[in-house]
C-alpha cells in the first residue's frame, strides 16, 4: 500500500512540505473523481493527524483544510489548546474504550468508530447526562481481519437499527479501514461491501440517502473514490511517515 506514497516531500522546519503534499493529494482526489465520473465536491478530505504536531495541523488549516481525525484521547487533550482557536472540525477515528467516553466528548464533533452495542449504550447515557447529541459513524470491519476493529458486516444492520433508537446519536454514515494490500483489486471488495451495506441501510430507512462513506487512506484513496467514498482519511501522504506503526493505534486489546 505504500506504492503511491513514496513521492511525498520530507519534513522541513517550515511546514512548506505540508502545503506541497496537500496539493498533491488534492490532485489525486480530483483525478480519481474525474475518472470515476463523480463530482469532486462530494468528496471531503479528512486529515489523519495522529502523531502530527498542532503546529503542522495549523499549517494545513491555514491552507483551508477544515477536517481532522485523531485516534487517541490523550493526543486530543495535548493538542487542544492549540487547536481550539482553529476553525477545524474534529472527528475521532481511533478505537474508543468505554472508559474514555466522558473525555472524548470534550474534544470532538463526531465519533467515526462506533462499533458495538455497549458503546452505544454508554455514549447515550453520558450524552443524556450532558443534555446533548453527538454525530457518529458506524465502523464496519470489511476486511474480515481479526486485528481490526469494527462491527462485522453481518451485524452492521442490527447495530444501525439499535443506534437509530437513541435520540442522542445522529448517525452520519459508515466508516471502514480497507484490507491492507498494495493491489487495489484486493482492497476494492472492502469498499464495495461498505457501499452495499450503506445502500441496504438506506433502503431499510436506517440511513438517509446522503449519508457519508468514510473510506480510503494514503495508499488506496483512488479505489475508495471509485467505490463511492465521500470522506477519505489521509495521513502519511500529507504529513510523512509516522514514528509508530499503525498496529500501535489499531490493535490495542480488543476487549476494552
Ligand atoms: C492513520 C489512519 C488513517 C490514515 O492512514 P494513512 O495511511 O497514513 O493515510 C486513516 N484512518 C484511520 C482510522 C487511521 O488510523
Amino acid at each position: 500500500m505504500n506504492m503511491q506514497v513514496k513521492n511525498i516531500s520530507s519534513p522541513t522546519s517550515n511546514g512548506h512540505f505540508v502545503r506541497a503534499n496537500l496539493a498533491a493529494v488534492k490532485n489525486r482526489i480530483a483525478a480519481a473523481a474525474l475518472s470515476a465520473g463523480r463530482n469532486v465536491n462530494e468528496i471531503r478530505l479528512l486529515l489523519a493527524t495522529k502523531t502530527v504536531s498542532a503546529e503542522l495541523i495549523a499549517e494545513a488549516v491555514a491552507s483551508r483544510e477544515t477536517l481532522i481525525g485523531e485516534n487517541k484521547v490523550q493526543e486530543l487533550k495535548q493538542k487542544d489548546s492549540l487547536l481550539s482557536p482553529l476553525a477545524v472540525e474534529r472527528h475521532f477515528i481511533g478505537h474508543l474504550q468505554s472508559n474514555k467516553i466522558k473525555d472524548i466528548l470534550k474534544y470532538v464533533n463526531c465519533i467515526q468508530s462506533v462499533d458495538r452495542p455497549d458503546l452505544i449504550e454508554k455514549l447515550d447515557s453520558r450524552l443524556q447526562f450532558e443534555g446533548r447529541q453527538m454525530d457518529i459513524f458506524i465502523q464496519v470491519n470489511t476486511s474480515f481481519e481479526e486485528s481490526k476493529f469494527g462491527i462485522s458486516p453481518d451485524h452492521a444492520i442490527d447495530l444501525l437499527r439499535m443506534a437509530n433508537r437513541y435520540e442522542t446519536l445522529n448517525i452520519k454514515g459508515l466508516m471502514t479501514i480497507g484490507l491492507f494490500d498494495a493491489d487495489p483489486e484486493k482492497v476494492r471488495p472492502s469498499f464495495r461491501l461498505l457501499q452495499q451495506i450503506s445502500n441496504n441501510a438506506v433502503d431499510l430507512g436506517l440511513l438517509n440517502d446522503h449519508s457519508a462513506l468514510s473510506m480510503g487512506m494514503s495508499g488506496d484513496l483512488e479505489t475508495a473514490i471509485e467505490e463511492g467514498a465521500t470522506i477519505v482519511r489521509v495521513g502519511t501522504a500529507i504529513f510523512g511517515k509516522r514514528i509508530h506503526p499503525d498496529s500501535y493505534y489499531w490493535n490495542e486489546q480488543k476487549s476494552a
